[in-house]
């Protein structure tokens, strides 16, 4: 017996679900990622012995190889290890972009494991966001409709351009609205990646290697949003770098080594983001 939520097919409730419900940034209190009283909140996220197993022609590669995790409400999370290790299949697996082989991802509860593709696709557009390496942004629209087109894509909703309007204050870009890709930084690029990432308000938001393309600088400023947006609004982020600065913004930090979660760190919830402490434990598994 175990104390999981029990696991619902994911159906079309999504559409009554939408988290359209979720308070501004400005106007929330900060959230831990656990509860003080000693009750656990149901995970947001799961992973239950995922395998994953690509075909190359005659031969297979084993990138998962039995991950199981979880992600509470409103935790950052940090997926760290190696190239090659298994970090971008896990979150891929995790936010519906693929199917595991064998094994289940829960999300809100749903098993999302085996979705048809438009499920996905929906689960995708409406319930996760997702932030890459490359910016993605494109290239003739500015930063307001840049950060506007999960609405121009699936249909706008009434407060949208307040919403643009929060997430481009959360992301510090308030007076480049009108600017265009080709006028901004790669950091400010990253950033409205990011704020385009949020305004649908998912439940978590996924960003594997954003600060990838990114100097010192930049970086820190886009890890200071994301954290944010995790601190005052309660997102729920999975991040995957390969950074030990980058993950020592999160509450707790996975390492995966070899399709297996190697090793997990709680860092918890801190302002300061050092990485010593995390460094040094890291050190100590080898990395
Ligand atoms: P990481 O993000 O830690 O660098 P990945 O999840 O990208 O690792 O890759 C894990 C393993 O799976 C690697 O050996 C990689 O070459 C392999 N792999 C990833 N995607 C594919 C794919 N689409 N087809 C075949 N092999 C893949």
């Amino acid at each position: 017996m175990n104390n999981r939520p029990a696991v619902m097919p994911f159906t079309a409730t999504l559409e009554r679900e939408r988290v359209a419900t979720r308070p501004s940034w400005s106007t929330l209190r900060p959230t831990s990622p656990e509860p003080t009283s000693g009750v656990q909140m149901p995970p947001i996220l799961e992973a239950r012995d995922l395998t994953k197993v690509y075909a190359l022609g005659k031969t297979t590669v084993e990138a998962l190889r039995g991950v199981t995790m979880s992600v509470a409400p409103g935790e950052f999370v940090a997926l760290m290890g190696p190239s090659g290790s298994g970090k971008s299949t896990l979150l891929q697996l995790l936010g519906g972009l693929d199917r595991p082989t064998t094994g289940s991802v829960v999300f809100e509860g749903k098993d999302i494991s085996g979705l048809t593709d438009a499920q996905a696709t929906r689960l995708r557009r409406e319930r996760t966001g997702y932030v890459f390496q490359a910016f993605n942004l494109i290239p003739l629209l500015n930063v307001r409709e840049n950060i506007a087109l999960p609405f121009t894509i699936a249909g706008g909703v009434r407060d949208q351009w307040e919403r643009v309007r929060q997430v481009i204050d959360l992301v510090e870009l308030t007076g480049k609205e009108r600017h265009r890709p080709d006028q901004l930084s790669a950091g400010e690029q990253q950033r409205v990646a990011v704020a385009r990432a949020l305004v649908t308000r998912p439940s978590v938001l996924l960003a594997d290697e954003p600060t990838g393309n990114l100097d010192y600088t930049n970086s820190g400023e886009l890890l200071d949003a994301l954290w944010r947006s995790c601190d005052q609004g309660g997102q729920t982020i999975v991040l995957v770098t390969h950074d030990a600065r980058a993950a020592a913004y999160a509450d707790r930090v996975l390492v995966i080594g070899d399709g297996h979660i190697k090793e997990e760190i709680e860092l918890g919830r801190r302002p300061d983001h050092s990485a010593a402490l995390l460094i040094k434990r890291l050190a100590k598994v080898g990395l």
